[in-house]
């Protein structure tokens, strides 16, 4: 949101509902942005559920607060690394859980991508390049290898509707300038690796994250800040390390929206995700069993039962 846009008028995304002493700045396809009178953020997790870039008509129950609870757990974790953007979790109760009270940044538009494993975008680009966002990488890698170590893989901001693009380092130095995007890059790894070796302990591989950092927009000169959620299963891939099988077929098990992507992409959904059309409402079976992958994710990272 480094230009605050008004609620924009978008297909699927319903009106943010109003809270009283806010006002809504911002809807993306999953948070509501909101400000308060002092001019501080109120981030608000949806249940909505994205999936080939449409958010979709069904929501998943608790998303929005497991999703909300995973974040604040990870700022935690890191916060010795990068400070972050979260004031305060004294919400208003209508929001309450899946909510946080934030610092404004002026986000650096990058969205900053570390990977430790070959997935998606970064496959489809290797088996084209043998590269990932110029970053060479050996021969012979399959759908869920190791990468020698993680890489750097930042993306353009895209505007709703159209798919983020992979682009290399230099692109970063000619938006952010040279010590920003060195800055990027090393907070980005940084941040994966404390991830990855926390979720490795758990049985969890994290595959890759996507972050997005900000200065205080009072305050340019003040040092990056880690800004929007981190680490949750829809900014991450996350994988059951038991079960990992560098080039299994249709990828690696993981713990976020398979059981939505997998469905909608079969015929039992009649959609077809090239088209024009919207997608359809998810079965019960569906919406639960995605719920049940974001709980799992949350109590097997945490520890923390899911109440
Ligand atoms: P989408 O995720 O639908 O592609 P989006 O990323 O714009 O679009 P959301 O993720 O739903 O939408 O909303 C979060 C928005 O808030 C993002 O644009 C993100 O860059 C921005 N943002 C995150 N933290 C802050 C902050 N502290 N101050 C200002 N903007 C922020
Ligand atoms: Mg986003």
């Amino acid at each position: 949101m480094s230009d605050p846009r008004a609620a924009p008028a978008l297909p699927n995304i319903p009106p943010a509902p109003a809270i009283p002493g806010f006002t809504h700045v911002y809807s993306g396809k999953v948070r509501d942005l909101y400000r308060d009178a002092d001019g501080a953020l109120l981030f608000v997790a949806s249940d909505r559920i994205s999936a080939f870039d449409w958010v979709l008509p069904t929501t998943i129950p608790d998303k929005g607060a497991i999703l909300t609870q995973l974040s604040l757990w990870w700022f935690e974790r890191v916060a010795d690394l990068v400070g972050n953007h979260v004031l305060s979790t004294d919400v208003p109760a209508a929001v309450a859980g899946r909510a946080m009270l934030c610092r404004p940044l002026a986000m650096l538009p990058v969205e900053c991508v570390a990977r430790g494993y070959l997935s998606g975008s970064g496959l489809a680009e290797y088996r084209a390049s043998g590269a990932v966002c110029g970053v060479p990488l050996p021969d012979g890698l399959v759908d869920g290898s190791r990468l020698p170590e993680p890489i750097f893989t930042p993306a353009t901001k895209a505007a709703l509707g159209t798919h983020d693009e992979n682009v290399d380092f230099a692109a970063v130095v000619r938006t952010v300038g040279t010590a920003d995007a060195e800055a990027l890059r090393r907070l980005t790894l940084a941040v994966y690796a404390r991830a990855e070796g926390i979720a490795r302990e758990r049985g969890i591989i994290l595959a890759d994250t996507k972050v997005e950092f900000g200065r205080p927009a009072e305050d340019l000169a003040a040092p990056i800040l880690l800004g929007d959620e981190v680490l949750t299963p829809d900014s991450s891939r996350f994988w059951p390390a038991d079960q990992w099988q560098p080039g299994r077929p249709g990828g690696q098990p993981s713990y976020d929206k398979q059981f939505v992507r997998d469905w909608l992409d079969s015929p039992a959904s009649g959609w077809d995700r090239t088209g024009p059309t919207p997608p359809p409402p998810l079965p019960d079976d569906v919406v639960e069993r995605t719920r049940a992958l974001y709980v799992h994710a949350y109590e097997q990272l945490t520890a923390r039962r899911w109440t």
